[in-house]
């Protein structure tokens, strides 16, 4: 079979946070489709206007717009792409049930994290800064309409390609992938990138709205993006389409890659709890990283109990209920 690929033309955009730029792509086909839509930061939406006119087209003339999940720099601008083309706009469910109801989603992931972060021994000031930059960070984007919500398995067609839905959770709740196997090209999203390491976030589950505590003891986001990615080890192949970051091919040596970085970043965590030792995660991220542990507690925080979550399922650590509702590990008996 002789197929053309599908061509994705890259619109590097500012996202605002530590990650540095984000990507949204351009496909000049049939419907005109726009991947993802950046962060709603001044300059953003000239520079999707330029990126359309690079290639003759406008951006009232896009068709579709695919969001493939629903953090803030992934879906900024979408809302006024949106209102200026009349394009179709496609998520996964989930996706489009955040996406929704933008406000109230937002203010419960910020009781989330202020949670979290207190349940794993970070200050009660960190908690309420980076609640405070959370609450600020969302409106880089707002409440979005999507016309399609997908199910697993549905195609979408981009370009000259039948793209297969595929959720792929871990980095975020939403994280979803189209694979067009035929054609030999992903969007992989942030699922799988090849020049940033696979972050779990620690995202409140969205269909959560109390209880947050109980869930904030609940560190099992690494496992599920562990199992994503070996989902992608069998399925993913040819050119990756990511949302940071440029494309890239081989997926599964990128996979290997993290997944050999996540078992290293497992020895040196387990190697900070000396023998009867208890550590919260916010204690381990400042050993780990003494001078920057703070500087973005929830990213900090994020890599560290996904990694503690991980060790806990693999009983190489065991968790400890401290005072209060504070939680901590501690190397097993
Ligand atoms: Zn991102």
């Amino acid at each position: 079979m002789n197929r053309t690929r599908t061509r994705f033309h890259r619109v590097e955009l500012e996202s605002g946070y530590a990650v540095g730029s984000v990507n949204a792509w351009l496909v000049d086909g049939d419907p005109f489709t726009l991947v993802d839509a950046g962060s709603r930061l001044p300059g953003a939406i000239e520079r999707v206007e330029a990126a359309c006119a690079a290639l003759g087209r406008r951006v009232e003339q896009i068709e579709q717009l695919i969001l493939t999940h629903h953090h803030v720099d992934h879906v900024g601008l979408a809302a006024e792409v949106a209102r200026r083309s009349g394009a179709t706009v496609v998520a996964l469910a989930q996706t489009a049930a955040y996406l929704a109801d933008w406000d109230a989603q937002v203010a419960r992931d910020v009781a989330f994290a202020r949670a979290a972060l207190r349940v794993h021994g970070f200050p009660a000031a960190i908690a309420e800064e980076t609640g405070a930059r959370l609450q600020a960070e969302a409106r880089w984007a707002g409440a979005v309409r999507v016309d399609r919500r997908l199910a697993v398995g549905e195609v979408v067609a981009i370009g000259s390609g039948s793209f297969e839905v595929l959720h792929r959770p871990g980095h975020s709740e939403t994280d979803t992938v189209f694979l067009d196997a035929a054609g030999g090209v992903t969007i992989s999203g942030d699922h799988l990138m090849r020049d940033h390491a696979s972050m779990p976030m620690f995202d409140r589950p969205i269909d959560t709205a109390t209880e947050y505590v109980a869930q904030a003891r609940r560190c099992e986001r690494l496992l599920r993006y562990r199992g994503s990615l070996a989902d992608s080890l069998h399925d993913l192949d040819g050119l990756m389409i990511p949302g940071h970051g440029e494309p890239f091919e081989q997926p599964r040596e990128v996979i290997g890659r993290h997944l050999a970085f996540q078992d290293e970043q497992a020895r040196q965590v387990l190697d900070l709890f000396g023998r009867g030792e208890t550590l919260s995660a916010c204690a381990v991220a400042e050993r780990l990283w003494p001078r920057t542990a703070f500087r973005w507690p929830f990213l900090s925080a994020s890599t560290i109990l996904g990694v503690l979550g991980r060790l806990a399922d693999e009983e190489r650590l065991t968790p400890v209920a401290l005072d209060g509702d504070a939680i901590a590990y501690r190397r097993p008996r």
